[in-house]
């Protein structure tokens, strides 16, 4: 089954949130779409909180989800590496489970 989901890294605005290149600029994750799909089972993505940004440093899209604010994840185990947060010790994403914070 795929889902539908309003993008987060634009806010289902379909620009560029950060107006990098110009202020009309298409948001590169939804590429102006406003919406993505993810493939289910769908989880929401832990390591940017469902923002779609990477919580390392602004302006870039998450590197756990690619923007999208949701990741497919079809584990209902919490990954005990991270405990589920998705971060390592280091704040970059989890090798255990990748960044999804399950596995
Ligand atoms: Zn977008
Ligand atoms: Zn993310
Ligand atoms: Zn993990």
């Amino acid at each position: 089954m795929t889902k539908f989901f309003k993008c987060s890294f634009c806010n289902g605005m379909g620009k560029d949130p950060f107006d990098l290149l110009s202020p009309n600029s298409d948001c590169l994750v939804c590429h102006g779409e406003k919406i993505v799909v993810v493939q289910e089972p769908v989880r929401k993505c832990v390591f940017c909180s469902g923002s779609g940004k990477n919580p390392l440093g602004a302006r870039v899209t998450c590197i756990v989800c690619g923007g999208k604010g949701f990741n497919h994840c079809d584990s209902n185990k919490k990954c005990t590496q991270c405990m589920g947060t998705g971060k390592s010790s280091d704040g970059l994403p989890c090798t255990g489970c990748k960044g999804f914070g399950f596995k």
